[in-house]
């Protein structure tokens, strides 16, 4: 095939991120817009690909959004606290300003086609990709494909069971659920508990930083025992600039408790590890997933 130029947009929560670039994971250029309302972002998102002359593009969208192609609202937004983009129509819009193929899925299920495709989760085919930013979200590779079933995994507000030692308060920082992942560990969890400070100002803390990896540990220990993955790969804020991952992994293999006997999880620092591509994961994700839309 031509080596053509494909487009790449993150759509995020607070940001837009847009690049061109190859399938090959080569990034062109980039450039990133602040999401406001949808009016707004989208019309300086369309504009920026209208003059790039792209083969195709691949979206990677803020959830909750229908990203199983038989639904009657795939590539919409769904039920989100970001009222304004309650229900917009992401895919189609992109779709009717830009009128070439678009591969569309969620910001973590293309983090993880990044690193299957460029990364250290390349000849793999069951992968769990988690973030842990502002929120927590899990992208999930089964069989080689990312799931897409009445929705997408939404393993960032699994339950797990509270630490006597948390000082959170009776509700955790997500206002769905009190003893939820991503409301016991995600940035806002830091806040609320530790006065305001993000989870780097904490990495030289070892009784902060054993709370969020036991967290992170039941979760793990949830995923590989629900996912079967060949490798979980870690990326977002929290799990970056922190040890966190790599305490987590040795409580991991504590819960467990030899219950699993695999040579994955016998080499368990090359089982759950930190992201490979520094960041690029989910916009070379995108560039991955606008080839696979242009090879349709
Ligand atoms: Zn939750």
């Amino acid at each position: 095939m031509e080596k053509q130029l494909l487009g790449a947009l993150e759509a995020g929560g607070t940001k837009m991120v847009c690049a061109t670039g190859y399938a090959d994971g080569t990034i062109v250029e980039t450039a990133e817009f602040p999401t406001t309302t949808p009016e707004e972002t989208m019309a300086l998102v369309v504009d920026w690909f209208k003059q790039r002359s792209i083969a195709a593009l691949g979206i990677g969208a803020f959830g909750p959004t229908a990203v199983n192609p038989s639904s009657p609202h795939y590539g919409h937004i769904l039920e989100t606290p970001k009222t304004a983009w309650r229900f917009f129509d992401m895919l189609g819009s992109l779709q009717n300003e830009l009128n070439v193929p678009c591969g569309y899925d969620t910001d973590v299920n293309v983090a993880c086609l990044g690193e299957h495709a460029f990364g250290c989760a390349q000849g793999l085919d069951n992968v769990v990709y988690l973030t842990i930013g502002t929120g927590v979200g899990a992208g999930v590779m089964v069989g080689g494909q990312l799931i897409h079933g009445m929705l997408h995994p939404e393993a960032g507000h699994i339950l797990v069971v509270r630490d006597p030692a948390d000082t959170i308060g009776d509700d955790s920082a997500c206002p769905y659920h009190s003893n939820c992942l991503e409301g016991l560990i995600a940035g806002p969890a830091v806040k609320k508990r530790w006065g305001g400070k993000r989870a780097s100002e904490l990495a030289e803390d070892p009784a902060a930083m054993d709370l969020l990896a036991g967290y992170l540990a039941q979760a793990l220990m949830t995923y590989i025992l629900c996912y079967a993955p060949q490798r979980i790969v870690i990326g977002g804020g929290v799990a970056d600039h922190t040890p966190v991952v790599a305490l987590a992994r040795k409580k991991a293999a504590e819960l467990l408790n030899g219950y699993l006997v695999t040579p994955e999880l016998e080499d368990i620092d090359s089982y759950i590890v930190n992201n490979s591509l520094e960041g690029k994961q989910g916009i070379m994700g995108c560039l991955a997933l606008g080839a696979q839309a242009l090879a349709q």
